[in-house]
């Protein structure tokens, strides 16, 4: 519930850095610390906008980011508002959602929506960050790579005034000054975290893990295959998550599974002895063996719920993993950090219209504000959901044969998992999904 530090007051004592002496670093109106998806997304839109950016990247590219590289309707939306040409090469298109469970399945088309593309997509990250931040570049971003910020600087007052940095071979510090910084710096948070702005322990943070194997049965698979109906070995009990086998179109696919914390004196889930006696399970032909493996197994933390706020304070603003953005309902990520990252831009480029001072800090606070009345219903409703229902039974209950042997409930659940619907409705399942939000009481700040 409390997401910040008592007594947020002056840059020292939230762990910002007070000013510093000149370190020749560079000036902007906004610095957008991570080039992820959010980060990208950010800095286009701002560039875009006519907005002087600086992009700052600890890594370089192309770079690999753990991930299972599926991108729902959402996502391509959120692309093709990027300018990005999704029928080019190294874009490979699905139709929807295949559920596995108990020997059943039954696949889910993507909706067709007036507001929404019907496809999703693949592509690794290596590829998918690579070809973001080159976009956000060619937009008028500047982007500096090899750059770590090492804390955002603050004035006496705690407001955001640069980070500071360490760059090249040496780690030489380096000071880049902006009155606005946007944290992207990914689920580890540590920009948010050094203004004081902590995780609400509450709200879940799961863990994932992938792998990728060559397969050429899978690889050209038109639909993304999810599996409700994974053991866990030592417990027996079904994993609260779900499996997925993920098709790339050039001879592999990425695999890999998702875990929410279980409930209280659970030993927490062995996600590679899971996958394991899951993979065991797959057909031989498939090839998900040890001997078709072409990367080692990976994990990450996957922090939901909107699980950081405020996602606005004093001149820094939280996009993507570093605000705990990832769907509780679905695992997904991508979408909601390119969403965010054109609502956080659209909103400094607006703000930035209006003098310095109270006028556009009010402008800046609208942030937060936007963001819960977008999806403040929705993920409230997938937090009950996974405290109720994912953490201890997995994603079976859901897939109960009577919902997989009902079209319209698998749509409803489609819409449901990805959170799409047109608005206003444009048809009866809209119109039930805007009720069931509108029942949802409307979350705090
Ligand atoms: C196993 C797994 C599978 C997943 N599968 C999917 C999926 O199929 N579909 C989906 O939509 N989501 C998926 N997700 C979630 C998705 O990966 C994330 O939600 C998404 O990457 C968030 O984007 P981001 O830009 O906020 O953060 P990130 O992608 O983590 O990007 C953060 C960037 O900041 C940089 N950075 C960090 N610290 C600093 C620093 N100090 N200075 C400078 N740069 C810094 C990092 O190098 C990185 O480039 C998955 C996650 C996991 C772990």
């Amino acid at each position: 519930m409390i997401t910040e530090r008592d007594g947020a007051g002056g840059g020292a004592a939230d762990g910002g850095s007070s000013e510093p002496e000149d370190s020749g670093g560079e000036e902007a109106q906004v610095i957008v610390v991570g080039a992820g998806p959010a980060g990208s997304a950010a800095a286009l839109h701002l560039a875009r906008a006519g907005v002087d950016v600086l992009l700052l990247e600890k890594g370089g590219f192309p770079r690999e980011k753990v991930c299972g590289d599926g991108l729902t309707p959402r996502s391509v939306h959120q692309l093709v508002r990027m300018g990005i040409d999704v029928g080019a090469p190294g874009w490979v298109r699905n139709k929807g959602m295949r559920w596995v469970c108990d020997g059943n399945e039954v696949e889910l088309d993507w909706p067709r929506l007036g507001s929404l593309p019907d496809f999703g997509l693949t592509r690794t990250r290596h590829d998918f960050d690579d070809l973001l931040a080159a976009h956000a570049r060619a937009a008028g971003a500047r982007l500096r790579t090899g750059v770590k910020v090492t804390g955002p600087m603050t004035d006496g007052a705690g407001r955001v005034t640069g980070v500071t940095a360490v760059h090249g071979p040496g780690g030489e510090p380096v000071v880049h000054r902006a009155p606005l910084v946007i944290a992207a710096d990914g689920a580890s948070a540590r920009t948010a975290l050094a203004l004081g702005l902590e995780r609400d322990a509450g709200r879940p943070v799961a863990a994932a893990a992938r792998r990728y194997y060559r397969s050429e049965a899978r690889t050209h698979d038109p639909y993304l295959e999810l599996w409700a109906d994974l053991r866990c070995p030592g417990t027996g009990r079904d994993l609260p998550g779900y499996g997925w086998v993920f098709p790339l179109g050039d001879g592999r696919v990425n695999v890999g599974l998702g875990a929410l914390p279980q409930q209280r004196r659970s030993r927490p889930v062995d996600l590679r002895q899971t996958m394991e006696l899951w993979l065991a399970r797959t057909p031989e032909k498939w090839g998900l063996r040890e001997e078709n493996a072409e990367s080692p197994l990976r994990s990450a933390p996957l922090p939901m719920g909107l699980n950081r706020r405020p996602q606005y304070r004093r001149g820094l603003l939280l996009v993507g993993d570093s605000a705990g953005m990832v769907s509780p309902w679905s695992g997904e990520g991508i979408a909601q950090a390119l969403e965010a990252g054109e609502l956080a831009a659209e909103t400094i480029a607006l703000a930035l219209a209006r003098p310095a001072g109270p006028r556009r800090e009010y402008a800046l606070q609208q942030y937060p504000v936007e963001l819960l009345r977008r999806w403040g219903r929705y993920y409230r409703l997938g937090n009950v959901a996974g405290d109720l229902l994912f953490s201890r039974y997995g994603f079976r209950p859901v897939l109960h044969p009577r919902v997989m042997a009902s079209p319209r409930l698998l749509r409803a659940l489609a819409r449901l998992l990805i959170h799409v619907a047109d608005e206003p409705s444009q048809d009866g399942l809209d119109a039930v999904l805007h009720t069931l939000m509108r029942l949802v009481p409307r979350p705090r700040r």
